[in-house]
């Protein structure tokens, strides 16, 4: 089969884009995932155009082998790890920006663009492209999109999803589609953007990406505040929305998160707090917004509350946040971030139950997470080479699923399904939706060749 699929693609593709040495390829197979474990794929090819997706389909269909379309390999759920046998598809020499439209605020990209960079180009012109998820600096605008990735700024600026207008995908069957519009509005037909947002590879390889970009906002104000116990935070929380505030982050740090980032970093935070709320507003009243904000979490019972208007001085508050995983990262031990997501009320019930399922289970169980969009990230921290651990590990972390579930939340609210979350998805989507959805895929994939055994 590797001899058939190597000979296919040399008649159709320069040398360049294809890879047969067996560490290379490997290095290509595997995501960030912590448990997930990869396959043996026969090859990797890194096509450089449309056409040479086309023709590494083209081959790959007629050596019947499957594919595992690839971005920048930084997704936490096994989604673009190989399978046995597979052709790795990588899209990051596709990484031109093609062009940048100032009149209509959009932009058209290939799928390798990193996201920084794309944000970086955009500013050049007085824009913003606001997804922004913690892997900004080395995740790909193609994985973005197969993921539907969230980040910091969704709180205010929304997902991936809410910027992406249209796309250029090459099918299954090596056809190329666009889907989409060049237009701010447009009513004609089905929204096939978006059946393509999220489908993390199943349903077609994503060549060209039609993006919306903002003007840039000013300088955020930003806030932090800590709590001693969990639920004045949560209710602080709350009252913010319900007094009509659209913070542009809000972020949660837990105790524990506190003190490992302390231990590594020390910066003077409180310890002893239940939790920080970091937050930020954005606009011309980010000012009197966050002085706002700042009340409404001493009303609720802060016992610290402090905000600022410098930017710098703000970024240095957000520093807590960005340094909780490299803290953990320090320990030498496997981390496995758990990524669900409940309606804003429900928060301060996800973050007693998963308090009490650390304490059950008896694992390391940090949360930290996106306060604004209900969106936690619990860190299952452990020994990997400890069966014991990582049993328990696992059973902590089915827990938080159905917890999440159980408060009217998602399983999966910016990282994906991919292989990590499959056995899951039944509890979330009802059989009639799991059917619909498997039937689009095999419409489109109907010799089931597009990253197969994942997401769905
Ligand atoms: C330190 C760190 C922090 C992170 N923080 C966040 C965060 O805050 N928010 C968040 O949402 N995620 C976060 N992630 C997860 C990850 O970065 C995102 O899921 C990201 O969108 C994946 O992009 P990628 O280019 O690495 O895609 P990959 O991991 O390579 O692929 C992801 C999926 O997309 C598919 N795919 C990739 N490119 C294409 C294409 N062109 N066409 C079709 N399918 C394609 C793959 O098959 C796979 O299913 C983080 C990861 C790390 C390591």
């Amino acid at each position: 089969m590797a001899t058939m699929l190597l000979d296919e693609l040399q008649k159709r593709l320069p040398p360049e884009c294809i890879q047969v040495d067996a560490d290379v390829i490997q290095a290509y197979s595997q995501d960030r995932a912590v448990f997930e474990v990869a396959g043996t794929a026969s090859i990797l090819v890194m096509p450089g155009s449309t056409a040479e997706v086309v023709a590494a389909v083209e081959a790959a269909n007629a050596a019947d082998v499957p594919i595992v379309p690839r971005g920048a390999g930084t997704g936490l759920t096994g989604a673009a790890n190989a399978v046995d046998g597979c052709m790795v598809l990588s899209l990051h020499r596709m990484n031109q920006i093609l062009e940048i439209d100032t009149t209509n605020r959009t932009c058209r990209v290939q799928p390798g663009v990193i996201n920084a960079d794309l944000k970086v180009a955009v500013a050049e012109h007085g824009l913003f492209y606001p997804p922004d998820p913690a892997s900004v600096e080395i995740s790909s605008i193609g994985g973005n999109v197969a993921t539907n990735a969230g980040g910091l700024c969704c709180v205010k600026y929304g997902v991936t999803r809410d910027y992406v207008m249209g796309l250029e995908v090459v099918m299954a069957s090596g056809e190329v589609m666009r889907t989409g519009r060049n237009t701010i509005k447009s009513t004609t037909g089905l929204d096939l953007t978006g059946l393509f947002v999220g489908s993390e590879g199943v349903l077609g390889l994503i060549t060209e990406i039609t993006l919306k970009l903002v003007t840039a906002p000013p300088p955020p104000a930003t806030a932090v505040a800590y709590f001693d116990t969990l639920e004045p935070a949560g209710n602080a929380i709350i009252e913010i929305f319900k007094q009509g505030h659209e913070p542009s982050l809000m972020e949660i740090v837990d105790r524990a998160s506190l003190r490992q980032v302390e231990a590594v970093y020390p910066m003077d935070l409180d310890v002893d707090a239940a939790c920080l709320l970091l937050m930020q507003t954005s606009g011309e009243d980010a000012s009197t917004r966050i002085a706002e904000i700042s009340d409404i979490c001493t009303a609720n019972g802060a016992t610290f509350v402090y905000h600022v208007d410098d930017p710098h001085e703000g970024d240095m508050l957000i520093e807590v946040r960005r340094k909780v995983w490299p803290a953990f990262e320090a320990l030498g031990k496997a981390l496995l971030p758990e990524d669900v997501a409940v309606p804003r009320e429900r928060l301060p019930e996800l973050l007693a139950g998963i308090t009490d399922i650390a304490e059950r289970n008896q694992v390391m169980l940090p949360t930290i997470g996106h306060a604004g969009d209900g969106n936690m990230h619990p860190l299952l921290v452990f020994d990997g080479n400890d069966a014991e651990e990582v049993a328990r590990v696992k059973t902590a972390f089915g827990e938080i699923i159905g917890l999440a579930l159980s408060l009217d939340g998602t399983i999966a609210g910016e990282h994906g399904v991919g292989t990590l979350k499959k056995q899951f998805i039944e509890d979330e989507l009802d059989p009639i939706q799991l059917r619909v959805q498997r039937s689009m895929r095999t419409l489109l994939d109907p010799a089931g060749r597009l990253n197969p055994g994942k997401a769905l």
